[in-house]
């Protein structure tokens, strides 16, 4: 039991007192719709045409006025021209005509009805239609998905593909967005090294800065790479200072456990108001939240899988506030486990494991190795976390475990 802390905070505490304390960004900018994917509208949508613009036909077929169905057996028309896709057919249908229409293409004046190719009979110009067919089948009426003068979306929508393609189905090319929130973040500890560089002994490769790079593109946001800061009060003052000077958020890591130099604690206490927690989870027991100037500040833990799970669980759903909007519910699947799973009670773990569907539609986990905080493997080979919750000493093989999928973190 070394390292349980009865006085340790509860995860899910720490998560509604970070997302408590975060205000979204206000500013706002007009953007081309392709650079709004994965941004926040900050204006209402509204439509300023019918969609579709002409009641159109669903499918290729014949457009005939609804009473000339025949009440029984059947009825043949005379063909009088073809209404295409763009090129609509400009006269008038009149009692036992019709007009042969494609797929989109406008429908003749007095026509409400399209008859599907497969439905009739073609004899040159004669065409003869059944009784068994519907009046005002197999036609979009103007303005059927979106009517002139709806609202399409509202203020704090996360803009998905199919958003933008709807924007543009509007004729609408700039959108008004919440400005990209900046995020400045820095590495700290003096046996990090660049890659380029010769590993002295006792050095090794800075890590953190490329998860964090990664993580922090695929959100989309601004960010200013800081580099590795020495472990003197110098250097690590001078990086919160310039980070702080420009940056909505600044995510730091390492330097936050028990035992790393206290100059960071001091330098917070300094130029900020920061709380130090130790969170009864694992990885990423130890968590620096609050605020420096104006930038909110994240102080990870070191170890290289604890930096992705803090991430995940803390500072993803902050910044997803900061942009706008609000925090998707993360998904969770339930999954036989494959494994033993160990664990202490009295704090969360984290573990990672690989989900796949078996041959009778149930989910299964098999965990990724090596469990340890530094051991980035287990994270590169998963697909999803094995939630383990705080009471408890985790689980059998066979027994039914709770997972995230990775996928639902993007
Ligand atoms: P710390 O929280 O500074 O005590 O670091 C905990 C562990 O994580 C130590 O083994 C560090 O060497 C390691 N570590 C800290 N920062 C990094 C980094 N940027 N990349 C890879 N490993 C790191
Ligand atoms: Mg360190």
């Amino acid at each position: 039991m070394d390292d349980y802390d009865p006085a340790s905070m509860d995860a899910h505490v720490a998560q509604q007192h970070i997302l408590h304390n975060i205000t979204s960004i206000t500013e706002i900018e007009t953007v081309a719709i392709r650079e709004s994917l994965h941004r926040v509208l900050a204006e209402d949508i509204h439509s300023k045409i019918n969609v579709p613009s002409h009641t159109n036909s669903a499918m290729d077929g014949y457009a005939i006025r609804s009473q000339d169905i025949p009440d029984k057996d059947y009825k043949n028309l005379n063909l009088i021209g073809t209404s295409w896709a763009g090129r609509p057919f400009d006269g008038v249908v009149n009692e036992n005509e019709c007009v042969r229409i494609m797929t989109g293409a406008v429908m003749p004046r007095n026509t409400d009805t399209v008859v599907m190719q497969e439905h009739v009979n073609v004899d040159g110009e004669n065409i003869t239609i059944d009784h068994k067919q519907k009046a005002q089948q197999n036609v979009r009426q103007a303005g059927e998905d979106i009517a002139e003068g709806d609202v399409v979306f509202n203020p704090g929508k996360f803009i998905h593909p199919a958003d933008i393609g709807l924007i543009a189905s509007l004729g609408i090319g700039e959108v008004k967005v919440f400005r990209k929130p900046r995020v400045a973040f820095f590495s700290t500890g003096d046996e990090l090294v660049s890659i380029g560089t010769e590993l002295k002994e006792g050095q090794i490769y800075d890590s953190n800065r490329y998860t964090l790079w990664s993580m922090l593109t695929r959100l989309g946001v601004e960010i200013d790479d800081l580099g590795v800061i020495k472990d003197t009060p110098e250097a690590v003052e001078d990086a919160f200072i310039r980070a702080s000077e420009s940056a909505d958020i600044v995510i730091t890591s390492g330097g936050v456990s028990v035992g790393d130099a206290d100059f960071v604690k001091t330098t917070l206490e300094k130029l900020g108001e920061v709380n130090f927690w130790k969170v009864a989870m694992k990885p990423g027991r130890p968590l620096a939240f609050g605020k420096i100037n104006n930038a909110y500040f994240f102080g990870l833990p070191g170890n290289p899988v604890s930096v992705m799970v803090t991430f995940y669980i803390f500072v993803q759903a902050a910044i997803e506030k900061l942009m706008g909007h609000t925090p998707k519910p993360r998904m969770q699947l339930q999954a036989i486990s494959n494994s033993d799973l160990r664990k202490r009670p009295g704090r969360v773990e984290y573990q990672r494991g690989t989900y796949s569907l078996n041959d009778n539609g149930q989910y299964e986990v098999t965990k990724t190795g090596q469990q340890g905080s530094g051991i980035l493997r287990s994270m590169s080979d998963a697909n999803c976390f094995i939630y383990l919750p705080m009471e408890g000493e985790g689980v059998s093989k066979g027994q039914t475990v709770e997972i995230w999928p990775f996928d639902s973190f993007i």
